[in-house]
């Protein structure tokens, strides 16, 4: 219950009964001073609402009314003085009052849907599937991706011929078709950064892919973990709170597939306080994360052992994780 209704409920008069229609019925305590004589009949009715409270006096006319996200009105004030609520505790109301909406206010701000700037990928890139003249670069990708066994169907792979990037495999960030983002991947061991990305906050990887007829959005940390299963990735190993607002209006079963580290295991637990489900397949000990297990599985059994372990209840949940993550 509000902290309104709660207060004005407090400094109710003791004698009043309860009207078959919801009302709290009590001797009204504004007639005398507008201009009426008091009330004696039980005339002043009130009615406490899960977002306000409404008072209506059917003696002299007075109303006051508050409604969650509103201030308290000076007619409302009025009433709780009327009602013998000390000052301090009227002015006390008020103020929290208004920083609840304030608070509410700047949440709702915060967690506006995000825009994402259209950005141009790495000087020079090519689609991989475009690519006519074959060097020791770009075959080098050609070898990484079937390896790793990426195919052009997975989503538009770029390289870029320029120096950065030759030796780089590069995923962009797709939303709502246009680029917005993109991350390049090294495909040789000795190339420090691992990734090199443009990234905007509040990003999700691959949610264009999550089509309508998904029961399932399958969260992944890593963007190749998500091209696997046709999941989308975090891009990092936290959920951001606009994240979870884009993961949500997908309006589908979200289970998160954690990495097995110390990282992953603070992911369960925001999961958990998203009310998402959680999965952590039984795969071998030495597998980490869903790209392993799609190298050593395939892509159908791994998509598959992660939609059967997955896991709702915060406490099998938790369970599941001490044998997850040793
Ligand atoms: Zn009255």
């Amino acid at each position: 219950m509000s902290v309104v209704n709660e207060t004005v409920l407090t400094y109710l008069p003791s004698k009043r009964k309860q009207t078959p229609s919801g009302w709290t019925a009590f001797n009204a305590p504004c007639c005398q001073h507008n201009g009426t004589t008091a009330d004696t009949r039980q005339r002043g009715g009130l009615i406490s609402n899960p977002d306000g409270i409404s008072y209506h006096c059917f003696n002299c006319g007075f109303k006051a009314s508050w409604q969650q996200g509103r201030n308290l009105s000076f007619k409302m004030r009025k009433l709780l003085q009327w009602l013998n609520a000390p000052d301090d505790i009227i002015n006390k109301l008020a103020l929290t009052v208004m920083q609840e909406n304030e608070g509410v206010q700047v949440k709702a701000q915060l967690l506006e849907v995000p825009k994402f700037n259209t950005v141009p990928l790495p000087i020079d890139a090519i689609k991989i599937s475009d690519i006519t003249e074959w060097n020791k670069h770009n075959l080098a990708i050609a070898e990484y991706m079937a390896s790793r066994k990426l195919t052009v169907e997975d989503t538009e792979y770029y390289w870029s011929p320029s120096l950065g990037y030759r030796d780089r495999l590069i995923i962009p960030f797709l939303y709502e078709t246009r680029i917005v983002g993109w991350t390049a991947r090294t495909v040789t061991s000795d190339k420090n950064p691992k990734y090199l990305s443009e990234q905007q906050p509040g990003y999700v990887f691959n949610l264009d892919e999550q089509r309508p007829q998904k029961v399932f959005a399958i969260v992944c940390e890593g963007p190749i973990d998500a091209l696997y299963i046709d999941g989308v990735a975090l891009l990092g190993s936290e959920v951001k709170d606009q994240q979870a607002l884009l993961i949500n209006r997908l309006n589908k079963d979200v289970i998160v597939v954690p990495d097995r580290d110390s990282a992953g295991s603070k992911l369960v637990e925001q999961a958990i306080d998203l009310g998402w489900g959680v999965s952590m397949p039984d795969w071998e000990s030495d597998i980490t994360d869903v790209g392993e297990a799609v190298q050593r599985y395939g892509r159908i059994f791994t998509l598959h052992s992660i939609a059967s372990y997955a896991e709702t209840s915060p406490l099998k949940i938790k369970l599941g994780a001490k044998k997850w993550f040793i």
